[in-house]
């Protein structure tokens, strides 16, 4: 264990991650930010977060023309490095919060003392958790939860694709795919789609557009690509198989909250943390939490980096009440 006591220790490297990074580097509070380690689970996790996965983000003020992921979460990087940021290429896989300095675990066993902690790991997408699913979506085999990262893919090109989901993001992924493919399902459990009223227009307005009410996926037909799906009618159980050469999962996100969870902090029934109204603060203090995994509801760039600031600006503020800064 080493003897250093970090001042405050960001876990997590998307835009709430760096951004609190900035702010905290500039507040002089030597910020050490564990970015993670890539992993899949079952899809890809990369250090950057899920816009890593992003291609064109058009909705970040300050990018006119547009930006990659990627090359956006490069630039927060660097920002926060100009500061003196210190990155740490690890994951922490365990905390204990009731200890004074907090203590976290990495990976490879390293005990970590920070006063204070802003966690901001975020969110990943969930799965139906079939077999062929999985295994296709780890092999290339055409199976993916992201379509605005893999839809352009030329495998899809002129294609019939599913998309499973009745939400915003299934809606934003299928309207996303009817400018590539050759027709876009998009499968529903229910007869009525989550999403709001203007992305199903969105949707339902393409020529190449349909939607299969009440009807789950009960297999991932194919071997090394995916052929078809099969279905059953939630109403009527009636079975049925749909051909399609791609699949894209839209069924949710899941907060990266695993590693926390014995922690004593408090989460929603969702599993996101629960934070006190207007503030950053969790229910431990010197805890703070910034981003997706503190935010089922806005889960956007833009709202993660205001997010990430906050926890930098209370995270000040708290080592400052505590004589810590
Ligand atoms: P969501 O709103 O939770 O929708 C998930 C969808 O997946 C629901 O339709 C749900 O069905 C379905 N589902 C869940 N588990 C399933 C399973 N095991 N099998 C089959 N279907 C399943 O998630 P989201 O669409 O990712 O959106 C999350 C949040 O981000 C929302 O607040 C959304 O408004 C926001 N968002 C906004 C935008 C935008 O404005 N541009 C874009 C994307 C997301 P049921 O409806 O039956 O529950």
């Amino acid at each position: 264990m080493s003897d250093t006591i970090h001042k405050v220790v960001i876990i997590g490297s998307g835009p709430a991650g760096w951004t609190a990074a900035i702010y905290a580097a500039r507040a002089q509070l030597e910020p050490v930010v564990y970015v993670g380690v890539p992993k899949q689970n079952p899809g890809p996790v990369l250090p950057g977060g899920q816009l890593m996965l992003t291609t064109d983000v058009e909705n970040y003020p300050g990018f006119p023309d547009s930006v990659g992921g990627p090359e956006m979460m490069a630039k927060f990087q660097k920002q926060a490095e100009r500061f003196g940021t210190k990155l740490v290429g690890r994951d922490i896989v365990s905390v204990d919060f009731s200890k004074s300095p907090k203590e976290l675990t990495t990976d490879k066993g390293d005990v970590v003392k920070a006063h204070a902690v802003i966690i901001a790991t975020g969110a990943t997408a969930n799965w139906m958790g079939l077999e062929n699913e999985l295994r296709l979506a780890q092999t290339g085999g055409g199976v993916s939860a992201c379509a605005v990262c893999d839809g352009a893919l030329p495998i899809f090109r002129d294609q019939p694709l599913a998309v499973v989901g009745g939400g915003d993001t299934a809606m934003e992924e299928a309207t996303y795919l009817t400018k590539f493919a050759s027709k876009v399902y998009v499968i529903h459990r229910r007869d009525q789609l989550r999403a709001s009223k203007v992305m199903q227009e969105r949707f339902l307005s393409q020529p190449n557009a349909e939607v299969l009410w009440n009807k789950v996926v009960t297999n991932v037909i194919g071997d090394e690509k995916i052929t078809g799906v099969a279905l059953e009618d939630t109403k009527t159980g009636d079975t049925s198989t749909l051909d399609v050469t791609g699949l894209f999962v839209a069924i949710g996100h899941t907060p990266a909250t695993g590693f926390i969870r014995e922690s004593g902090l408090e989460f929603d029934d969702a599993g996101y943390l629960d934070l006190k109204s207007r503030s950053s603060e969790t229910t431990i203090e010197g805890v703070f939490a910034a981003g997706d995994v503190a935010d089922a509801h806005y889960r956007q760039a833009i709202t993660a980096a205001g997010m990430g600031c906050q926890a930098a600006l209370d995270a000040e503020h708290w080592l400052g009440s505590q004589g810590l800064a």
